[in-house]
């Protein structure tokens, strides 16, 4: 039993190599996201604010006069004004009615004098009036996935499927969910919007909460992305290879389709298929597809139809490993650069058999800079997920930081840092957010302190935000001072294949039932029981019923 979402690559099976299909499938949707911006604009318009008062209006349609006026604008300034408004109107949708208003202002500073700038003027100071400041940003949920599963037939069949089906979430799901979670009214806000480092009265910079403000009925929340890296290992597995900008200049996805070696796996090697592989060591591109295939476009999509999903323009917060590269590109010199003498006496102790040459790595590390730059300005942010997917601390002790004291007790902590800071945060630029890596977190719950070395050390890089991962709905911590400038840090919660598994089978707990409908989410194309999740005495016949 599968099933596929439209969106995913797999419906458009046999199609990899025409792009005829591909251009009307890119048409259609075109034409189907601008007819839903189209609506959301007029709803927008047309939305009567609650409890009406006399200063209260509804925006006037542009060709509309108003009373008493005669004199149609000319029709160049009104189309002049349709721009404004429209783009006015997605800020002032995403709740920044300040800046819907200065954009107003900075464009036509004698506004006043044109009915329906003014209108629109009045119409955001009334609905500003009405936001309400959401009341304790300790009680606010986090939420995070991984590359999104584009091909469940594919990576539930793949030597990985018990790792997808256990952490990945697929296309199909995380629709779902976003549609849930907008229905319910939660809005997309970044960890900066929680709170951010700023000077106090005594003069002194510390970590403060900030208001959100917010419509009556919206709940705030906060969205990350793990591992955004196309890993070498997910080749072939049923998910995009990297992010890239198309023609219009959005982020979109490449899937691409490596050459696989047949027989597979005679040689005894365990792992993944056999890749043709070129001159270099690379595998061999038999085919590449784009489309929405993960996240940062999906997501994209989503805001631009519904603006009121995302405070002041936040999206989520991607955070990034550098031992396979960065979103797609094979950009670490550690892993892909030229093996000359200067490499080997630098890194060749640290060696692994996954390494080749990639003689396009210099390009690759322009092209990675400039999505990157291109989804910053879409709202994304970026973090830091250690270079290596570094576990800082195990129960067991064998982790780079002793959880209990904070004290690093491998060298590994410092080299991994490093390695971040020169292969990963020139791609991205600045980022003060650092998302811990199997959730593995640098101290107790208790709480950073002056004394935890780890923590020190990564201030001194310039981390401020501290992502673990937790179970509770939300866990929010903040210190105003320790280490200087204090932290912010956050549990996250995983809405994955486990996740969603746990509560079909423990239906009376709240694990996702707060967000979203599991039964009507949870993917049949998974293979179930979902190992790792406790099903004793639970029968799984009657899972959806
Ligand atoms: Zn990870």
């Amino acid at each position: 039993m599968t099933q596929y979402s439209s969106s995913s690559p797999r419906s458009r099976k046999g199609k990899y190599n025409k792009n005829n299909n591909t251009k009307y499938t890119v048409i259609l949707v075109i034409i189907a996201v601008a007819l839903l911006v189209g609506i959301g604009l007029l709803v927008f318009f047309l939305a009567k604010p609650s409890g009406k008062r006399p200063d209260d209006e509804t925006f006037p349609s542009v060709k509309k006069t108003e009373q008493g006026e005669t004199e149609e604008p000319d029709s160049t300034e009104a189309s002049a004004y349709d721009t404004l408004l429209q783009k006015a109107g997605v800020t002032a949708a995403m709740y920044d009615y300040d800046g819907a208003i200065e954009a107003v202002v900075n464009a036509v500073p004698n506004y006043e004098s044109v009915p329906e700038l003014s209108a629109f003027v009045r119409e955001c100071t009334a609905k500003k009036s009405k936001l309400v400041k959401w009341a304790d940003n300790t009680q606010i949920t986090h939420v995070f996935f991984h590359t999104l599963v584009a091909d469940s037939e594919k990576a539930f069949s793949s030597f990985k499927k018990n790792d997808y089906n256990q952490v990945m979430t697929t296309i199909d799901e995380f629709n779902k969910i976003m549609d849930s979670m907008y229905a319910k009214g939660y809005v997309l806000v970044h960890l900066e919007d929680i709170a951010k480092i700023e000077t106090a009265a005594d003069g002194t910079q510390q970590m403060t909460y900030q208001p959100i403000m917010l419509p009556p009925g919206k709940t705030p929340f906060v969205m990350s992305v793990d591992d955004v890296s196309y890993y070498e290992y997910m080749n072939n597995t049923g998910f995009a290879s990297r992010l890239v900008i198309d023609e219009n200049g959005k982020v979109v996805n490449e899937m691409d389709i490596y050459e696989e070696v047949v027989p597979k796996q005679t040689d005894g090697r365990t792992g993944g298929p056999l890749l043709k592989t070129d001159e270099y060591g690379r595998p061999v591109v038999e085919s590449t597809v784009r489309g929405n295939f993960d996240v940062v476009p999906l997501l994209d999509a989503f805001v631009e139809a519904h603006p009121d999903f995302s405070y002041h323009g936040a999206k989520g917060t991607i955070a990034l490993t550098g031992y396979n590269g960065i979103l797609g590109y094979r950009t670490s010199y550690f892993t892909y650069g030229k093996k000359d003498e200067a490499w080997m006496s630098k890194y060749s102790k640290w060696e692994k058999d996954w390494q080749y040459y990639n003689p396009d790595i210099e390009a690759d590390r322009a092209k990675a800079k400039a999505v990157a730059d291109a989804m910053k300005a879409e709202g994304w942010k970026f973090a830091s997920h250690t270079w290596g997917h570094m576990t800082m601390s195990r129960d067991d002790g064998t982790g780079v930081v002793d959880k209990a004291t904070g004290t690093i007790i491998n060298e590994r902590f410092q080299r991994d840092t490093g390695w971040w800071e020169t292969e990963v945060r020139p791609r991205i630029g600045n980022t003060d957010i650092l998302i811990f890596p199997q959730g593995a977190d640098i101290g107790s719950w208790r709480g950073y302190t002056d004394t935890n070395e780890a923590y020190l050390y990564l201030k001194s890089v310039g981390f401020n935000y501290f992502c673990n991962v937790d179970s509770a709905i939300c866990w929010v911590q903040l210190s105003k001072t320790v280490g200087g400038t204090g932290y912010l840090r956050m549990g996250r919660r995983n809405l994955d294949g486990t996740m969603m598994f746990k509560q079909l089978v423990n239906p009376d707990k709240n694990i996702v039932n707060d967000l979203f409908d599991v039964k009507q989410v949870f993917d049949r194309a998974r293979p179930i029981p979902v190992i790792g999740v406790n099903v004793e005495g639970k029968d799984l016949t009657k899972l959806f019923d």
